[in-house]
């Protein structure tokens, strides 16, 4: 297979100044593809991020600033990056999690994490989507979650967030599916639904889990693991990257509107 095979392509992929989103923003580069990251952070990072992404294969990476929590910057930062070349591929991955009851959850943090984890991914691909149909080729995968398919105690507004990304990007394969052609690649829009990947997002989940085992961390993670993951081991965050990869081919143009688990069989219960 062609490692290079988005030569001439441009992506971008929100939420990839960390985790998950910066490994997809490192794999489209290291496939050839010309990657705009979008996140939040201190410069050095914002700046390590790039770099790592140039480091990888991209033959260019830019940094697009936005807080994706108000429409008019997502707006701002899709006009950017129309001037930067249109956007082939979009990974909506930019998310944020707070966990406690219904009762004591804030409502400004239902807003902030409904704005976040799906509006914005709303927004995105209303911009991007006309003109993938256009050139007859586009790729779309937001970055739901396991929580995007099953629920879990405590994790309202992200659960919901999660379950509407999925709805929302079924809605719009629909309504693409006929764009393009076999040789074109077409347009998809999937989801990807993770279980357990170790980044800084789930950081203060094993905190607490380690606090009810003496502060052991080792030990947290594996009853996080025991709980809900069968296979009893964490992804990485470049394991994500390699399954958004593989949608990104010509030969996935008929994978679309579905919501793929990479969860240890988590979902399959
Ligand atoms: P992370 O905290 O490492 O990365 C989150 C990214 O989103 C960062 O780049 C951050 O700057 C960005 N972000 C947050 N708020 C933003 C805002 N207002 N505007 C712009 N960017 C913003 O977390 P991660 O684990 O890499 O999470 C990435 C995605 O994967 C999220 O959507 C998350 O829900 C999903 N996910 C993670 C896990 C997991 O176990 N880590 C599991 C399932 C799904």
């Amino acid at each position: 297979m062609d490692e290079r095979f988005l030569e001439g392509r441009t992506a971008l992929v929100t939420g990839s100044t960390s985790g998950i989103g910066l490994a997809i923003a490192q794999a489209l580069g290291g496939a050839g593809a010309r990657v705009a990251l979008n996140g939040l952070g201190s410069h050095e990072q914002i700046e390590a991020a790039v770099a790592s992404v140039c480091q990888a294969g991209a033959p260019q990476a830019s940094f697009l600033d936005a807080n994706l929590a108000d429409p008019a910057a997502v707006e701002t930062m899709m006009q950017a990056l129309a001037g930067w070349g249109p956007a082939d591929i979009l990974v909506n991955c930019a998310g944020v999690q707070h966990t406690a009851p219904i009762g004591e959850m804030p409502a400004a943090t239902w807003d902030k994490l409904i704005a976040i984890n799906l509006s914005a991914a709303f927004h995105t691909m209303r911009l991007a989507l006309p003109g993938m149909v256009g050139r007859g080729f586009g790729r779309v995968v937001n970055i739901a979650s396991v929580h995007g398919l099953v629920a879990s105690v405590n994790k309202s507004p992200y659960v919901a967030s999660k379950f509407g990304l999925v709805g929302l990007s079924k809605v719009a394969a629909l309504e693409v599916a006929g764009a393009g052609s076999r040789d074109s690649g077409g347009v998809t829009v999937n989801c990807v639904c993770p279980g357990w990947v170790e980044t800084p997002l789930i950081e203060p989940q094993i905190a607490a889990r380690a606090d009810q085992h003496g502060g052991d961390r080792e030990a947290g993670v594996r009853a996080l693991l025991a709980e809900k993951q069968p296979s009893g081991r964490m992804s990485l965050p470049s394991d994500i990257a390699a399954t958004v990869l593989f949608l990104c081919r010509r030969e996935a143009h008929n994978i679309t509107g579905s919501a793929i688990p990479v969860d240890g069989g988590w979902t399959s219960q």
